[in-house]
């Protein structure tokens, strides 16, 4: 195991309700859902959080939008919270970027 538990489920070294897969990234049920609907995005790239990507990375940045379209497109998900915490001060807790997709319930502004 590597001290990245997303690169050990992009390895399949631990097991993730995976939802879609391609080459350049993952997506799979959260384990602690938020809201009825809780899926992460991943970069398959070890990318730590949004501020260490660089310009190298504006095509994979593009793809993970579109992965989060593709898939709220394929359930027929409306109304849905895209989110990424960058830092701990932000949340994040495990660092390897990922975006959260929350949906199933109304969310409250500002988040808390
Ligand atoms: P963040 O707090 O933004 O770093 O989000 C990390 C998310 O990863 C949390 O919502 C956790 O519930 C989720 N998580 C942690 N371990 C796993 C796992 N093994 N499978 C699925 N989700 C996980």
């Amino acid at each position: 195991m590597s001290n990245n538990i997303f690169q050990d489920i992009i390895d399949k070294k631990i097991p993730a309700e995976i939802i879609y897969e391609d080459d350049l990234a993952l997506a799979f049920n959260d384990i602690s859902p938020q809201a009825p609907i809780h899926i992460l995005v991943i970069p398959k790239k070890p990318i730590t959080k949004l501020s260490a990507s660089d310009d190298d990375d504006q095509k994979l940045l593009g793809h993970l939008l579109l992965v989060v379209k593709k898939i709220t497109s394929d359930k027929n998900i409306s109304d849905y919270r895209v989110a990424i915490n960058n830092g701990a001060e932000a949340g994040q807790t495990v660092f390897h970027l990922h975006l959260h997709i929350l949906a199933g319930r109304t969310f409250g502004w500002p988040t808390g």
